[in-house]
């Protein structure tokens, strides 16, 4: 399933360094560490009801994803916070909006690895899009399982949020030749980690699994839904989880900003059977739901 861009994007003002300016002229120099070596962070962000989700939680993870990047003169959340409402007042955009938020390291006097050679600051880029949840979340999705293995933090720490997704989108071309919707990482050891674009749930026998934070991203939607679980008076455990135990699993879901909550149906194949009496994904969806009011910021 590709998704097709809204009509509605032939028109979007793009945030740039400063300026907010069409679509067409949101350019970016051929000297910026994004181009050179990916060398930028970034946060999905969704608009519900004029806010934005979790816009605090998503700050300082992008604070923290810089910090650990080392980069310097980092924008503050005040500024970026600032940005943002300037770039969705520009556009008129109040729902229905995924920001891609992204803070490169910078301009470079001359090509090359060395942060010294980044003089000029950050580049910060707001791009707004109208873009309904990416998935299938009535009907559910299928995925295979990748044989690229997701970073561990002996590469690369997943617990920065950064712009190297070559690992993700090797998995995802699998995932497209093979005909499923997307592709389920495994970790060093051979455990599930998480799909390759979101974070990755069981339920089995009434309690809900999800892999430890080692390999994937410690997705905010993946936090606010084991919060949930909780708050809900469900058990949710974070613990390995290998591929007998997903196919085996009664209900398996997949969580993110772009897609929100979606339930997997099939796994390499075998399809997901709800062997309980209960079915908890849907309760899990409600709470979610209701949730979004509460943790959506007014900017
Ligand atoms: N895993 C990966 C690899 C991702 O890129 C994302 C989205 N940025 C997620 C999980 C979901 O994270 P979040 O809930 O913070 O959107």
């Amino acid at each position: 399933m590709l998704q097709k861009s809204d009509p509605r994007n032939v028109n979007i003002k793009i945030y740039v360094g400063g300026n907010i300016v069409n679509r067409d002229e949101a350019k970016i120099s051929v000297f910026d560490s994004v181009v050179q070596g990916g060398d930028a962070v970034w946060e999905g962000l969704r608009v519900y009801q004029g806010g934005i989700f979790c816009l605090d939680r998503h700050l300082n993870r992008l604070m923290d994803s810089a910090k650990a990047m080392a980069f310097v003169d980092i924008p503050s959340k005040s500024d970026i916070k600032k940005a943002l409402v300037d770039t969705l007042q520009a556009n008129g955009m109040t729902n229905d909006v995924h920001i891609r938020l992204t803070l490169t390291r910078g301009r470079k006097t001359t090509s090359g690895m060395d942060p010294r050679l980044n003089i000029y600051g950050p580049t910060l880029i707001i791009l707004p899009e109208y873009k309904p949840p990416v998935y299938d979340n009535e009907n559910g999705i299928t995925v295979i399982t990748s044989t690229i293995r997701r970073n561990s933090p002996n590469n690369l720490d997943s617990k920065i949020h950064h712009n190297n997704l070559i690992n993700n989108i090797l998995a995802k071309i699998q995932s497209n030749v093979a005909g499923a919707d997307a592709a389920l990482m495994l970790d060093n050891y051979g455990f599930a980690s998480e799909l390759n674009g979101t974070n990755v749930f069981t339920i089995k026998d009434g309690i809900i699994y999800t892999p430890h934070a080692d390999a994937c991203l410690h997705g905010i939607t993946r936090g606010l839904v084991i919060q949930l679980a909780r708050e809900n008076n469900f058990t949710c455990i974070e613990k390995n989880i290998s591929l007998t135990e997903m196919y085996s699993a009664d209900e398996v879901f997949c969580t993110g900003t772009m897609g929100e909550l979606t339930p997997i149906v099939m796994i390499d194949g075998r399809e997901i059977e709800n062997k309980s009496t209960d079915r908890i994904l849907p309760k899990m969806i409600h709470a979610f739901e209701q949730s979004i009011h509460k943790y959506t910021e007014q900017i």
